[in-house]
């Protein structure tokens, strides 16, 4: 991606989550030597290793954040890479703090949650929206083709009764406890989808739940920008809306992290004020200690 993105805009910053300087290290030489092949089966010109881990190192540089930059998050969601669930390949394009466009690809995100239709989809899809222009679900085929495409709207629902949520599987007991509480609150009864990755967003978008809520009680803890910028684009341009948990819109222009945001409530729209309410209201419960 990036690669093809210097060759594309080149005059265009990149920020990427990884670094090449393990990558660079003697000892993980057999690990360089097949991602070196790797790379060999989609760039026709055979490029040198070190020229790889240029590419790689790309994104570590400084950007100006006020400026227009790419972010990209190779493959965000490791640990559901790592247990062969969801994880997702993550791209947005971010101009003065607004995110122009986004995509998503999610290998193994099945076209419905649970039950058999969840086995796990051939190729994958692509969620992806420009600003402006909407949403759009692109299935994959055998050799990255393109083999369906639809607008893609979040679900209409009202009723939080009827409404599904998903949440991270990495949290910890303490913070599922809140998102729980919160969720309760709401009058929500279903019990969270838990998925690694921007895939959240698309199950947002794509209108299966009505709910992505993420909070941290570390509250050291700054969302970063890949993690992040794609999915905001997807769900809102399905007609959803993001926030972070104080109801603030998520600011892009302050770095590698949303320094001045806390946690992410993204919903289909309706039900987002009351899910902001629940969380004013167990949180200020959690300070006060009660
Ligand atoms: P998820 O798959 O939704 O759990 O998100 C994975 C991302 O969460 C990782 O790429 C990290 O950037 C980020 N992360 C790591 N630690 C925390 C934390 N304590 N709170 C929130 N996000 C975190
Ligand atoms: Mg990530």
């Amino acid at each position: 991606v990036s690669a093809a993105l210097s060759e594309q805009f080149p005059a265009d910053p990149l920020m990427g989550e990884e670094g090449s300087s393990e990558l660079r290290a003697p000892a993980w030489a057999d690990l360089l030597a097949k991602v070196t092949s790797h790379v060999h089966l989609v760039r026709r010109e055979q490029p040198g290793s070190d020229k790889i881990l240029d590419w790689i190192e790309r994104g570590q540089q400084d950007i100006d954040p006020n400026r227009r930059y790419w972010v990209l998050d190779p493959v965000d969601g490791t640990k559901g890479f790592l247990r062969k669930e969801q994880y997702a390949i993550a791209l947005a394009l971010v101009e003065r703090g607004q995110i122009l466009l986004g995509v998503l690809a999610c290998p193994n995100l099945p076209a419905a949650l649970g039950g058999a239709a969840s086995a796990a989809p051939a190729c994958g899809q692509l969620y992806a929206a420009i600003r402006g222009g909407g949403a759009e679900r692109l299935d994959l085929g055998s050799g990255d083709a393109i083999v369906a495409r639809a607008p893609m709207h979040v679900a209409p629902t009202t009723d939080p009764a009827l409404a599904r949520w998903c949440e991270r599987v990495e949290s910890s007991d303490k913070n599922h406890d809140v998102t729980s509480q919160v969720v309760e609150k709401v009058g929500i009864v279903s019990a969270p989808d838990r998925l690694d990755s921007q895939a959240k967003y698309a199950v947002v978008a794509r209108g299966e739940a009505a709910l992505y809520l993420r909070h941290s009680l570390n509250k050291e803890y700054r969302e970063k920008v890949w993690d992040h910028a794609a999915g905001v684009v997807v769900t809102e341009e399905a007609g959803g809306r993001v926030t972070d948990v104080y109801g603030k819109p998520l600011d892009f222009s302050q770095g590698r992290t949303l320094a001045a945001n806390h946690g992410i409530v993204a919903t289909n729209g309706h039900l987002h004020e009351r899910v902001l309410a629940a969380v004013r209201d167990v949180l200020a419960r959690l300070e006060a200690g009660r």
